[in-house]
């Protein structure tokens, strides 16, 4: 919440403390002294700072409309980058033997631009990917160009799947499948025979341990996917008699996404262990242990053990894997295996941003009221003027119970016809005048009841804004997760308004009402007024992971416009890739419409118009324009 500061004395930090940015910006963001959001994308050089209202202004000119998704392509690279070199550091420190090989999966973004930059800039890592279906498997194979970087197939396989990936083996690819239940290993066999390519194999396996945190059905002894020890067994035993023991080199467990707590993982990597160490013992060359995804992103910053945050650093988590890894297989004389990580969250959500518009807000003014009551009014309004006479510090519940009361009788009253639609109007107008000033007298109560805890909260501005939740930002409508939104200009201003978000899906969930807070979570978010001529931007920042294509086309809203953006160390930027959003005329033919026949159905309706005499030719001619325009379009607000 806003601190009580003057006007005057507001300053940038005061911003960045009340949208804790530095918390959740982790170096990557910052706001200037000007009061404008800055990428930092150089962890060790802070003074390359690139103001987002500059990057707006560029996006405009190339004649882009919001909302955009921006990419900053160097966040991407930096994460890539501390991931292994933290991997790295920790192997030297601890003297650790094996190595470090990580793999995106391409589930967490799909999207060609990301897969691609992260095979162009992991090659010097030899960082890979996982491929969790057939058409990832296909996208991997397109990209993947370094023989040293592995490939991961997860996911059920085919026949298709498994001869694409058997094809890459006999290429020099590192292609691991990994038997996410028993069933796939004796058509990897029989394909194996078939083809004459020997496999690379690893097993799944069902961890006992479970973790707090959203998607923790991924581990756990139910878990869909991943193999009991008796099941791990067996594929032992049918390896064994096939002669084939050789081919099985990899052990994997996914705990699931975003793990807050350090010791789930921790506990994780132990069991992951004495499986890997059973299989070293039954004969199998281990030499990989590819522990999944988990690795959180600190969204609301508050650096605890909270579903949208987490309780360690990565210097933490490298550290507490390392060194587990060493005490369970030392012990045992093991060889210390290659360690895998599959973290896609980490890897790509800092560096996307979706950038919107407020198109209007809506106020909750307290309404003017008649000095009333007058001697015609019915009882309902006499009652209702009383309780607005009466209201106090010392009775606000009381007030906020009988002004709840009394509306709903009005309600009821005209239901039946006994109160006329201007009483109607009269007796809710008094009611919300009441609701507001109890409102603002709760901030002068030592204990606010209960009840009325929330009222500021259902009495906040309502801000439009130029997106949809549903396309944009799914996780916040599907499963409640946060993420840090905030102006990215005018933070050396005061924000003095407390508001909601509403997209223009015009759907009642298409809204943000639950926001970042170090404390919990808060319902409001602290905003601005709008000015006239001038547009208001927010950002939702870290929505790299996830977001683009669970997406939906809810309202037949579609892909907004994409830039990437590269900054250099001089601090300039520059475009390096575009992609335009969706025209009405794409989400159209999505669900199966022809826009030229759509076109062409419009002229005949156009032209019988001109026939009947309603328009003229040349108004035709402008109807039959502004309905092309209109499919070329961008679905969203245009100004
Ligand atoms: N690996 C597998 C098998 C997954 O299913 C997932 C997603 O849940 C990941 C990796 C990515 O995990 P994270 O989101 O924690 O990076």
């Amino acid at each position: 919440m806003i601190k009580k500061q003057a006007l005057e004395r507001w300053s940038v930090q005061d911003a960045a403390d009340l949208y804790t940015i530095q918390n959740w910006g982790v170096g990557y963001f910052d706001i200037s002294s000007k009061g404008n959001v800055v990428v930092t994308p150089f962890p060790d050089n802070k003074r390359v700072a690139v103001d987002l209202t500059d990057v707006i202004k560029g996006i405009r000119d190339r004649g882009y409309a919001m909302p955009v998704l921006l990419r900053i392509e160097d966040i991407l690279d930096s994460q890539i980058r501390t991931i292994h070199e933290t991997f790295r550091a920790k192997m030297k420190e601890f003297a650790y033997k094996g190595s470090f090989k990580g793999v995106f999966p391409i589930k967490v973004n799909q999207q060609q631009q990301v897969v691609e930059e992260i095979t162009r800039f992991g090659e010097q890592y030899h960082h890979g990917l996982e491929a969790g279906s057939k058409a990832e498997l296909i996208a991997a194979l397109s990209l993947l160009k370094d023989r040293e970087a592995c490939l991961i197939c997860n996911g059920y396989k085919d026949e298709e799947f498994v001869d694409l990936g058997l094809y890459a083996t006999q290429m020099g690819v590192t292609c691991f499948f990994v038997l996410e239940m028993p069933s796939e290993l004796s058509l990897i066999l029989a394909r194996s025979k078939a083809l004459g390519i020997r496999p690379l194999i690893g097993v799944r396996i069902k961890l006992s341990t479970q973790a707090g945190g959203h998607w923790t059905d991924s581990g756990g002894d139910r878990s869909i996917f991943g193999l009991s020890a008796t099941q791990v067994v067996d594929v032992v035993d049918t390896l064994k008699e096939e002669g084939m023991l050789d081919c099985l080199q990899l052990l994997h467990y996914h705990l699931g996404s975003q793990i807050p707590n350090i010791r789930d993982l921790r506990f994780a990597v132990m069991e992951g262990c004495r499986m890997y160490a059973g299989l070293v013992k039954e004969g199998a060359p281990m030499t990989y242990l590819d522990i999944g995804g988990g690795l959180a992103v600190d969204y609301d910053g508050s650096h605890t053990n909270y579903t949208n945050s987490r309780n360690y650093s990565l210097d933490e988590y490298c550290a507490d894997i390392i060194d587990t890894i060493m005490v369970s297989l030392d012990e045992e004389n093991i060889p210390h295996p290659v360690i895998i990580t599959e973290s896609g969250r980490a890897t790509v959500a800092y560096y996307s941003i979706l950038l919107f518009n407020v198109l209007d807000v809506s106020r909750f003014e307290p309404p003017e009221l008649p000095v009333g009551p007058d001697s015609n009014d019915p009882e309902i309004i006499t009652n209702l003027f009383e309780v607005r006479d009466v209201l106090s510090l010392k009775n606000l519940q009381e007030c906020y119970n009988d002004a709840m009361y009394y509306r709903d009788e009005a309600r009821q009253l005209f239901k039946l016809g006994q109160l006329s639609l201007r009483q109607r109007s009269l007796a809710e107008k008094i009611f919300w005048h009441i609701i507001l000033r109890v409102a603002k007298e709760l901030k002068h109560l030592k204990f606010i009841p209960k009840d009325l805890k929330h009222l500021p909260d259902a009495l906040a501005d309502i801000y439009y804004c130029n997106f949809s939740v549903f396309q944009s930002l799914p996780d916040a409508w599907a499963i409640d997760h946060l993420f840090p939104v905030m102006p990215i200009h005018r933070l050396d201003e005061m924000p003095g308004k407390q508001g909601t978000l509403a997209d223009i899906t015009c759907d009642c969930d298409g809204k943000i009402d639950r926001f970042i807070d170090v404390h919990g979570v808060q319902r409001t978010l602290p905003l601005h007024d709008l000015k006239e001529d001038e547009e208001y931007y927010l950002g939702a920042f870290l929505v790299g992971a996830y977001q683009e294509t669970l997406g939906d086309l809810h309202n037949l809203l579609g892909d907004t416009n994409v830039v990437s953006i590269r900054i250099s160390e001089d601090g300039d930027f520059s475009f390096v890739r575009e992609v335009d959003g969706d025209s009405v005329a794409d989400v159209l033919s999505y669900v199966e419409y022809d826009p030229k026949n759509m076109l062409e159905d419009f002229r005949k309706l156009a032209e019988a118009a001109v026939r009947a005499k309603r328009i003229t030719p040349q108004e035709r001619g402008r109807i039959v324009r502004a309905y092309a325009d209109g499919l070329r379009g961008y679905t969203y607000f245009e100004r």
